[in-house]
């Protein structure tokens, strides 16, 4: 194991039941709410309604912030900003999916820094303090409602980067399976595809001597293999819902990387293509990771064959490391496939036009990827092979 410090200061409240704490946690800390949502799912479902019955119990003054797209633009941060000084805002509470919490992260931090949020995003500049903020999760995917990063794209530039703060760590964040009934089947798979990658992310390296890291990992990924088709089944099946919900958090609070130095190759790659071309995150992963990992296999057969075996229970009997290695790696694209996620980038009608572009918007902040180190050919070469 690598040497480690661990930090997680959110506040977690899961299950059913749990909105009343909206009315502990706040008063506390701020009354001057600015309430961060997107293009209204809320507002259909009863989450909005239940938020304010709960504010207007204790006094609060809410100011809004609505319309946050998916993959949040730095404009709608820099509205927000300018929100915040305007009102003199306190709090901020963000309503939403990953998208909505990484908006508000960025607000947050933005409101305090007398800068440029651009420059904190970018990680010219750091800042030395945030407002606070909690939420309440409506889509199982980031681990945005219990980490402290946010990934906000630049569409003028047409650049998306993630960046991290332990000022922006959720104070608290409230989680019913039930508030992610709604959420539509497409949107459903892009959610598990993202907490499959995060786990693979950290599951893909080369630390050596971490028998329990190893363990969780894989217990999370055969643990949404088994629930998603289930799930898929019949999206307001409150355990389906719960247990995909758990493994979209624990997939990333820190706790899998605890020792370990996880790859993040992907999500880079990932971001450049929703840079330019504005697709879901968890689609780009399910299309570039199979070709990632094919890309890659050289660098750790017998850790691509633990996958195999430990994760798809392919049975090694018979076959070179390398073959059982290939068929995890296949077994990994015809789950995907089988839920309904995106295989080539051809299915969002990207072709090879900009694929350089796409490399340089990844290269931007120079070779990355711990499990093997990319350059721009590696990239190219990992996008090719996703036509
Ligand atoms: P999202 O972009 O927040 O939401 C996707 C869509 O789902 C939106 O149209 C949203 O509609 C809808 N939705 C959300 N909750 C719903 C509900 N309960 N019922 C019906 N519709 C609902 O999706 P996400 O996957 O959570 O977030 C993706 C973003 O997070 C990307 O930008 C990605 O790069 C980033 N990301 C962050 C981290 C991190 O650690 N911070 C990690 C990985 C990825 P409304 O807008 O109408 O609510
Ligand atoms: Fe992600």
């Amino acid at each position: 194991m690598d040497t480690f410090m661990y930090y997680n200061p959110t506040r977690l409240y899961f299950g059913k039941d749990t909105m009343e704490h909206l009315g502990t946690q706040i008063p506390p800390i701020g009354r001057k709410i600015l309430l961060v949502y997107g293009g209204g799912s809320i507002k259909k479902n009863g989450v909005y309604d239940e938020v304010m019955r709960r504010l207007n119990g204790f006094d609060a003054h809410v100011h809004e912030l609505s319309g946050v797209e998916p993959n949040p633009r730095l404009t709608t941060v820099q509205r927000g900003i300018d929100l915040c000084r305007k009102e003199g805002i306190d709090f901020i509470l963000a309503v939403g999916g990953g998208s909505v919490i990484d908006c508000a992260k960025a607000i947050a931090i933005g409101a305090k820094f007398k800068g440029d949020v651009w420059d904190i995003i970018t990680r010219k500049a750091t800042a030395e303090e945030a407002l606070p903020l909690g939420t309440v999760l409506t889509l199982a995917a980031t681990g945005s409602e219990m980490n402290s990063g946010s990934v906000i794209t630049n569409w003028e530039t047409q650049e998306k980067y993630g960046w991290s703060s332990p000022l922006v760590f959720p104070k608290f964040s409230i989680l019913n399976p039930e508030f992610t009934y709604t959420v539509p089947k497409d949107q459903t798979v892009y959610g598990i595809v993202d907490i499959m990658s995060h786990v693979i992310e950290q599951y893909f390296n080369h630390t050596g001597n971490t028998p329990v890291q190893d363990g969780f990992c894989e217990t999370i990924l055969r643990t949404v293999i088994a629930t998603a088709p289930k799930l898929l089944e019949n999206l307001k099946q409150y355990e389906h819902r719960e247990t995909i919900l758990y493994c979209g958090t624990m997939a990333l609070n820190g706790t899998l990387a605890m020792g370990i130095r996880g790859d993040w190759a992907t999500h880079n790659i990932e971001h450049a293509v929703s840079a330019v071309y504005d697709i879901p995150h968890g689609g780009g992963l399910a299309i570039l990771f199979p070709n990632w990992m094919e890309h890659v296999l050289d660098e750790g057969v017998s850790r691509f064959k633990q996958f195999a075996v430990n994760v798809f229970g392919i049975d090694p009997q018979g076959k070179s490391d390398r073959e059982t290695a290939l068929e995890g790696i296949r077994a990994l694209r015809s789950f995907w496939s089988s839920i309904g996620a995106p295989s080539r980038l051809a299915d969002y009608g990207i072709n090879a036009e900009k694929l350089e572009l796409m490399a340089d918007k990844a290269m931007a902040r120079g070779v990355f990827g711990h499990f093997k180190s990319l350059d721009r050919e590696d990239v190219l070469a990992i996008y090719r092979k996703s036509l």
